[in-house]
């Protein structure tokens, strides 16, 4: 642009009125001296506006370098006469660059002037691209500037002048943080696989020491008034400091606990954080300048991690930050590694009942997969663990026991319901045992049913000798019935065949008596007889349809004879028809009515209700007696049980007339139940189906 506005300038003087002026000017000067001035000035106008220009131009410039957010500046490099670089000079520096570096007015001045430590690295590259004009991008760090910076470096200007352009940034605090992240990372990585305490605390010491470069390092719990350290880190030359320390004892430990922040000490010998006695005993240790933090839950001290070293240090910000951290982190590991710890020994206690356990135990999903079983259920089935566990359940389920079996399991299922079973298990070489199972659902976190445990009893020897004494009672009863019903017939003639007035009445008295223990002992011979029956399966019904009505009242009215103490009532209604074995249905309705005379043995009202309720006929026996007590209720249906009360208070029985009312009653389709109140009295009660022509 200035060369044109000149080439102009020059091209006018060409194309003016050269004839008119060429011999005198305006100012009455020669022509050519006046078109000489006239050029003259137009030259200096134009240099004028070149240096306009340029200032302009240098102003954006510096404008631009001093507006950089990263620092830059120019130098010369020095060499010695062998060409080797050993210092430079700041020619050059922008805004920034005083910010960046911390060095005040550099200009003129050179590096080792400015800091004598600068390391021989940089000298070395500076010189190395002002020789061969190569640019170098680096990332370094500065000992003297104690600072990492990012640096680009180029050769300026003439190659004569050894000139290097330098841009830069303060990267300090980014490099610290990938420090302490990568730190962090292999200190995660160090811990993630330890599950021993003690091991967590050796790790974490040598790391430490070894990142912040401290002469020692240790992790002390807090347990009952006393620092544990276990573990230390240390330089070779310092003893170990692992042993057990009593907070009354070590006051320093108490002032960092009580602190509750890291404690800091920049020197012992001349902190003002310690009294005289600590600053005795920090130096007595060595430990002259230290981080110990403290890690504190739920208000109560955990332990302290100790970062020493045997001279004064400052210790950054960022270095606290970074002791906090790994006492935190190493809390947490020794924390899980002695959760993990101790539910490693709880299972293996849990193992060792489990396995010595003289039940066996099996875990089964909910698909019936065998999960889990202990010895001794493997020895119950006589397969080994893997066998069973590669199984389905119902492989070792005798199969008639398994509709029995699967319909339990539903409702444990569905309902979250236990039962408890007794079925058979066929073993490995096919013999069969016979089991008592309690069966608990197992809930998972939702609540819902995830498997079940079976607590399993064999119960195989009990069985055989139940049947054996079953064999034995159904043999005595048959082999008793024959010769009792004989003596029956013969007391029945004898009673008939006695006049009265010829024999004494002690006689005939004696003669009643025996008549009626003969009764007494063929009901027993009956019930033992039923019972066996009922045992072999062999209970036989003549079913007809029948109504109740006349039925209970005959029975009503036969009870009523054999007291004078209580007052027998029947309340009916109209019922529809049951199918019924009328012998059957007499001897459960005999059995509940003596049974309430018996155990109201004060006397009082009995009352036989008959209604219709549904499809059902319901008949209940309610007496104003004994009562029973609660867990009692259900066991009174079970073979030969009577409630301690009624053996010990006298009442005579056997505990079969429940047991086999209730077969009875379950043969009919129907089901029987009481409810009762000790000292109030017990309403016994059965439902029949009601009989309809399509059955
Ligand atoms: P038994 O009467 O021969 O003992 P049961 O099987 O008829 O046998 O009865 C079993 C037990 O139930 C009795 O021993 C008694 O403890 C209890 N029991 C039965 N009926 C009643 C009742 N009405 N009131 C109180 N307890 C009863």
């Amino acid at each position: 642009m200035s060369s044109t506005g000149v080439s102009q300038s020059m091209g006018n003087k060409g194309t003016g009125n050269e004839s008119a002026n060429r011999n005198e000017g305006t100012d009455g000067l020669p022509v050519s001296l006046e078109s000489c001035l006239l050029d003259l000035r137009q030259a200096e106008e134009t240099i004028r506006q070149q240096q306009r220009l340029l200032y302009q131009s240098e102003a954006q410039h510096n404008l631009l370098f001093d507006s950089l957010d990263e620092g830059f500046c120019t130098v010369e490099v020095l060499f010695d006469n062998a060409d080797q670089s050993i210092d430079y000079r700041f020619l050059k520096v922008n805004g920034v660059f005083e910010a960046q570096i911390g060095i005040e007015n550099p200009l003129g001045r050179t590096m080792r002037e400015i800091a004598p430590e600068h390391e021989q690295y940089w000298f070395e590259m500076l010189g190395r691209i002002a020789l061969t004009g190569k640019s170098q991008r680096l990332e370094h760090w500065a000992n003297a500037l104690e600072r990492f910076y990012d640096i680009y470096a180029f050769r300026v200007g003439d190659p004569m002048d050894r000139q290097v352009a330098i841009l830069f940034k303060d990267i300090t605090a980014r490099k610290r943080q990938e420090e302490l992240q990568a730190y962090l990372l292999r200190l995660n990585d160090a811990l993630r696989s330890l599950s021993d305490p003690i091991q967590v605390q050796d790790v974490v010491t040598h790391l430490a020491m070894e990142y912040l470069g401290v002469d020692r390092c240790y992790y002390c719990e807090i347990e009952e008034g006393n620092a544990i350290i276990r573990r230390d880190a240390f330089r070779a030359d310092l003893p170990s400091v692992a042993n057990v320390y009593p907070l009354s004892d070590f006051p320093i430990l108490s002032t960092v606990i009580n602190a509750g922040h890291p404690f800091v000490v920049f020197d012992a010998h001349t902190t003002e954080l310690l009294d005289d006695r600590l600053r005795q005993l920090c130096l007595q240790t060595q430990a002259i300048s230290f981080v110990d933090i403290p890690v504190i839950k739920d208000d109560s001290p955990c332990g302290i991690l100790c970062v020493t070293c045997c001279e004064p240090r400052k210790w950054r910000k960022e270095e606290i930050e970074l002791a906090r951290e790994t006492a935190e982190r190493t809390w947490i590991a020794v924390e899980q590694a002695r959760a993990a710890e101790a539910l490693r020994e709880s299972e293996e206690n849990y193992r060792a009942i489990v396995n010595q356990s003289i039940a066996g135990i099996l875990k089964i999903g909910l698909e019936g997969n065998m999960l889990f079983t202990n010895d001794q259920f493997c020895r119950m089935l006589g397969y080994e663990g893997a066998e069973l566990l590669a199984m389905h359940v119902n492989r070792i389920v005798y199969p008639e026991d398994h509709e029995r079996n699967a319909a339990a399991f539903h409702g444990l299922v569905s309902e979250g319901r236990a039962y408890e079973i007794e079925k058979r298990f066929v073993r490995k070489e096919g013999a069969i045992i016979w089991v008592n199972n309690h069966v608990s659902p197992i809930f998972n976190n939702k609540g819902e049913v995830d498997a079940a445990v079976i607590v399993s009893i064999d119960i195989t020897r009990q069985k055989e000798l139940e049947r054996q004494k079953d064999e034995f009672i159904g043999i005595a009863s048959h082999e008793l019935k024959t010769p009792i019903t004989s003596i029956k017939a013969y007391g029945q003639i004898l009673a008939a065949m006695i006049d009265q007035s010829s024999v004494p009445p002690t006689f005939t008295q004696l003669l009643t008596k025996m008549n009626a223990q003969i009764d007494r002992l063929i009901k027993l011979i009956y019930s033992l007889l039923n019972t066996s029956r009922i045992a072999g399966n062999q209970l036989t019904l003549q079913l007809e349809p029948i109504n109740l009505n006349g039925l209970l009242e005959e029975h009503v009215r036969q009870g009523q004879l054999t007291t004078s103490r209580h007052r027998i009532t029947f309340i009916g209604e109209e019922l529809p028809p049951v199918m019924a074995d009328v012998e059957r249905m007499g001897q459960v309705m005999d059995n509940l009515i003596s049974n309430a005379i018996k155990y109201a043995p004060k006397g009082g009202d009995v009352i036989v209700r008959a209604e219709s309720r549904g499809g059902w006929v319901r008949v209940s026996i309610r007496d104003f007696g004994v009562g029973i007590p609660k867990e009692a209720q259900e066991k009174i249906f079970d073979r030969f049980y009577r409630v301690n009360d009624a053996s010990a208070g006298g009442t005579s029985g056997i505990g079969l007339g429940l047991y086999i009312c209730r077969e009875i009653i379950s043969r009919h389709q129907g089901q029987m139940a009481v409810e009762s109140i000790p000292d109030e009295g017990s309403t016994f009660y059965f439902e029949l189906p009601v009989y309809t022509e399509r059955q």
